[in-house]
């Protein structure tokens, strides 16, 4: 949420930070903003998309060699141009943006209005800049040193970055619980939320972590705790290409993303997945093996897509190492006082790595001597760093807003842990588990089978696109991918959407069936197949809109839809990974065919680093 770029150095800052905001466009996208040291601070901001701002802005004298952005997802304050970042001090003199939530800042600013403060804004992120102006002029010091005094004293979360008029070359940059990375070029500096805007010019970058404070000039990075101790920054290779941030031909970065799933599940799986030998070699759930084997639960915590992952991996972990498994939503866990036993195992799933909820939900279980697991597309991410262990997803950078390759890979991960500690444990015999090794090796190729029908869902999307509601309906493996093909739809098109169990919709849904209702069946061969086919059967004679995602050659299924989205066949255990492709391109093609923004929804933003 909110993409922060900065950049000081002898570069023209303003096109590096206005090509920066655009790649960091799908963390937020309701206001876009930057600040220029241009002769004094020039700040110029508007509510809308990054292209808002530049059309805006067309003319204007923007040299600088110093400069912030900030695009915006807000939280306190509608978005408008007066809320838009970066705000300014009350002297004029500072500019400020933020990434996060100021919790107590209405006491800050209480205090403030006590002193005869004025606010410009509804934000959070004004108060806190007047705040640390209020220290700098009441103590005469440093701009640093009353950062360092406010932050002390905030409670919540942040990034911010900061430009003073009187110190051109400088930018301080602190955090707590968002993320913050800088880049280190040759007499420069870049800043952003993620690496994807200096991208082109440094492969070096640090992560900051939680609790310091950065003084940036062009040929100087001092890193500090709040304690003002130094601290050696580590300085790391970045694994990214530039490639991979781009659309690459395709109309919409979702669109392009759904195509890479055979490539990024096979990514996930090299290295890890050997089929003849038998092995699954994964070093931060090998040194885990153990406890997870003896764990008397598995709870996993998530929001979103990431939850739904979680609850096939609860199929799946029940069924090959009988352990029991919970699935939690991060954001109730945390508040509800959990009850956490020495030995427990939580697996923490996050494609940015940042969940602000999934992130104090497994300090909270830390705390309490849980084993944390993190299963994560970010790398360096701080889910990734504060857990014991864990996976990467390895699905490379994910830019539509909407997930659709992080889920497949996190599946890939969590199917390859679960059929590691089944196998370890004795709960799955060797011949099954030999025989899911090579059907899990064969995914990425089904999914490329799977895609081919893209044209003729497209055609779907038309016939279906003016539906007022969608039902979505599966059972066992295929009940959470029900759910994850009903949310991408709302996500995408803004067509309501419900995904049930199938049989429990007999218990209220089927009400709503009638001859306008389109009920997506996840039907595809399994233990469960003819028990879906007897509900489709219900729906039928409710005159319902059949709509199926079905296995190759099922006749029967055919002859009760009206419509059929085919997948190729495979063990049950693996379906999702297959049955979820057609559903979000059924979500795609009804979003494009309404011409809605699929990669930037409404109200939504990516990495949700806000509670
Ligand atoms: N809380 C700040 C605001 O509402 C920052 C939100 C963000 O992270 O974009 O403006």
């Amino acid at each position: 949420m909110c993409g922060i770029v900065g950049y000081t150095g002898p570069r023209e800052a303003y096109p590096i930070v206005i090509k920066g905001l655009r790649r960091l466009e799908y963390r937020g996208y309701d206001s876009t903003g930057v600040a220029l040291q241009n002769n004094g601070l020039k700040v110029y901001k508007k509510k809308g998309k990054v292209a808002e701002l530049e059309e805006n802005i067309v003319g204007k004298d923007l040299h600088a060699h110093a400069g912030i952005g900030h695009t915006r997802w807000a939280t306190h304050g509608e978005p408008n141009d007066r809320n838009a970042h970066p705000h300014q001090s009350a002297s004029g003199k500072l500019a400020m943006i933020h990434n996060g939530i100021i919790e107590n800042y209405a006491q800050l600013k209480n205090e403030l209005l006590k002193k005869g403060y004025t606010f410009k804004s509804d934000t959070d992120t004004e108060v806190l800049l007047n705040f640390i102006e209020e220290i700098m002029v009441n103590n005469e010091c440093s701009l640093e040193e009353a950062v360092r005094v406010a932050l002390k004293r905030v409670v919540g979360a942040y990034v911010i970055l900061l430009l003073n008029e009187d110190d051109p070359e400088t930018i301080i940059a602190a955090r707590k619980g968002s993320p913050l990375v800088i880049g280190v070029g040759k007499g420069e500096h870049f800043l952003g939320s993620d690496a994807s805007p200096m991208l082109e010019y440094t492969k070096e970058v640090v992560y900051v972590n939680d609790y310091e404070l950065a003084i940036i000039r062009p040929d100087e990075l001092i890193l500090k705790n709040l304690g003002n101790e130094k601290l050696t920054p580590y300085v790391q290779k970045l694994d990214l290409e530039l490639a991979a941030i781009e659309k690459g031909g395709y109309d919409h970065f979702m669109l392009k993303e759904i195509f890479e799933q055979p490539q990024t599940i096979q990514d996930c799986l090299r290295g890890r997945l050997d089929a003849d030998a038998g092995t699954i070699t994964m070093a931060g759930i090998d040194q885990y093996a153990e406890q997870i084997m003896n764990a008397k639960r598995i709870v996993m915590v998530a929001c979103g897509t990431s939850w739904h992952a979680g609850l096939v991996a609860e199929y799946i972990f029940e069924e090959l190492c009988r352990i029991n498994v919970e699935v939690e939503y991060a954001s109730e866990f945390r508040y509800r006082n959990p009850v956490i036993s020495e030995g427990d195992v939580i697996i923490a799933i996050s494609q940015s790595g940042e969940t602000a909820d999934t992130l104090v939900a497994i300090e909270t279980a830390k705390a309490k001597g849980a084993i944390i697991l993190g299963v994560v597309n970010v790398v360096g991410s701080s889910i990734a760093r504060i857990s014991h262990g864990g996976a990467y997803t390895h699905a490379g950078p994910e830019i539509g807003v909407a997930s659709t390759k992080a889920f497949t890979a996190q599946l890939a991960v969590l199917t390859m842990i679960a059929l590691k500690i089944g196998h370890a444990k004795g709960t799955l015999s060797n011949e099954r588990y030999m025989g899911l090794l090579k059907e899990l090796n064969a995914i990425p190729e089904k999914v490329a089978v799977a895609l081919t029908h893209s044209e003729h869902i497209r055609k779907l999307a038309s016939k279906y696109k003016d539906a007022r509601d969608f039902l979505y309906l599966g059972r066992g493996y295929n009940f959470p991918v029900a759910l994850e093909g009903a949310l991408k739809l709302k996500e995408i098109s803004y067509i309501h959407a419900e995904g049930y169990p199938a049989a429990e919709m007999k218990h209220g849904p089927i009400a709503l069936v009638d001859e306008t209702l389109p009920v997506v069946f996840v039907a595809t061969r399994d233990s469960y197949h003819e028990k879906v086919v007897s509900n489709m059967q219900e729906i039928k004679a409710r005159k319902g809109m059949v709509v199926s995602v079905i296995t190759e050659g099922d006749e029967t299924s055919t002859g009760l839809s009206n419509d059929v989205m085919i997948v190729p066949e495979c063990d049950e255990i693996l379906a999702p990974m297959l049955s979820v492709v057609p559903l979000q391109l059924l979500a795609y093609y009804i979003g494009v065919v309404k011409d809605l923004d699929v990669d930037k929804p409404r109200n939504l933003a990516k990495s949700v680093t806000v509670e």
